[in-house]
């Protein structure tokens, strides 16, 4: 039996993948702690670890909006913001891990204090990637959809190893900021994507493994519908779209379609207007239910909704909000899974949905990935990594 804890970030789709995981450890009658936010307890809690929350050592929990503009953006305050939380964390996560003596520490890629306390204390460390890995290949390939230019990073780097200096007074073997947020190839890295789906797997170390969706159970199942399917959603972060939602309900007006609209939790349903007879709209669905019955699913190409469109061999139309996104849709088009939408007016939104439901190529390149996601070991794959990781 081992002890191993778990951090992560403040977003379902980094913590959606990892409950899976947590669940199999604890079958497997090992003991998770789970570090992470408020807004994430109640899942993690319900996937069986013990939740500890983070949110009062975050300083991005009071940011004002124009410095949460910055964040990921600008180099050096993204920086001092991991740096800040870190040192935050320091005391009080530092005094439960001596007492708990974790023998592996898993955090998400981008839950960078998760890798500097296990750098720190010396324990081993798993890195959870939610998104693409990402290394000097795959970022040509993906060109323009991560990272800024040579330029900032040079003007940003005093500023940063100002930073860097705070973390190595504190005990923290940090040498360069890459140290903190690039995944190299000598850590045990799992990666929820399956190699064919993931650009340039064979140029990654045997370090990283491509597990596939770590997928939870679909709720209820949707009751039967003579008529197609088409679910639409923008995910859980950037989805305040009221307007690009109102475009979808007159595309979908009068087509022969079952439609559903996740709309988030931040928009009002009701203040979409009257709804047209085929079309539900909610805040948040359960996206497995949905996936398994839908014929197509309009997405902002989140890599959780994506990896469980193509779980279920659902074919996509692709509106990426995010550069990553534009990655993650990039891919899907060179697979032929999905097409991209080019504008949002309605008479496009129709027009490419029709397609998307009409073309056969783009539902069989869908079910080829679902075979080949459905190939790979998902959680129990994952387990067995952060098994074989923790200290014996
Ligand atoms: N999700 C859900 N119901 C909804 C909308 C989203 O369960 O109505 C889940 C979805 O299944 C996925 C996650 O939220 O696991 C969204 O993650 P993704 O990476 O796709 O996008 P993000 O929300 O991080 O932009």
């Amino acid at each position: 039996m081992s002890k191993i804890v778990f951090f992560c970030i403040p977003a379902h789709g980094h913590t959606n993948p990892t409950l899976g995981v947590v669940k199999e450890l604890i079958a497997r009658g090992h003991q998770v702690w789970y570090y992470s936010y408020s807004s994430m307890e109640e899942a993690i809690r319900a996937a069986g670890a013990v939740f500890v929350p983070c949110d009062a050592y975050d300083p991005q929990t009071d940011l004002t909006p124009e410095d949460g503009e910055r964040v990921g953006k600008d180099l050096a305050f993204s920086t001092r913001l991991i740096v800040d939380m870190t040192l935050a964390l320091d005391d009080a996560v530092l005094r439960d891990m001596e007492a708990l003596e974790p023998d592996v520490i898993v955090a998400d890629s981008m839950a960078f204090w998760g890798k500097l306390i296990a750098r720190k204390l010396g324990v081993p460390f798993v890195s959870s990637t939610t998104t693409f890995a990402f290394n000097r290949a795959s970022s040509q390939v993906m060109k323009g959809s991560q990272g800024a230019g040579l330029w900032p990073l040079l003007k940003a780097l005093p500023k940063i190893n100002r930073s860097l200096a705070k973390l190595r007074a504190k005990g923290y073997p940090v040498k360069s900021v890459l140290d903190i947020i690039a995944n190299d190839n000598d850590t045990e890295t799992i990666v929820y994507t399956s190699p064919a789906f993931q650009p340039c797997a064979d140029t990654f170390s045997d370090k990283y493994h491509f597990v596939g969706p770590s997928m939870r159970p679909a709720g209820e199942p949707l009751p039967p519908s003579p008529l197609p399917t088409v679910y639409l959603s923008l995910g859980t972060v950037v989805n305040k779209r009221p307007d690009f939602y109102k475009n979808c309900l007159s595309a979908l007006t009068g087509r022969p379609w079952r439609a559903i609209l996740s709309v988030g939790e931040q928009v009002d349903p009701e203040a979409l207007g009257p709804l047209p007879p085929n079309v539900s709209v909610q805040r948040r669905v359960d996206q497995m239910a949905v996936l398994a019955a839908a014929d197509g699913f309009l997405t902002h190409c989140g890599m959780n909704s994506v990896s469980e469109a193509l779980w279920y061999g659902v074919p996509l139309l692709l509106f990426p909000q995010t550069p990553e996104q534009a990655g993650v849709a990039a891919r899907v088009r060179e697979l032929g899974a999905g097409l991209l939408l080019e504008s949002d007016t309605p008479q496009a939104i129709g027009a490419a949905l029709d397609r998307l439901l009409g073309e056969e190529s783009f539902r069989k390149a869908a079910r080829a990935l679902s075979e080949d996601l459905r190939r790979c070991g998902g959680a129990p794959e994952a387990a067995r990594v952060i098994e074989k990781a923790a200290r014996q």
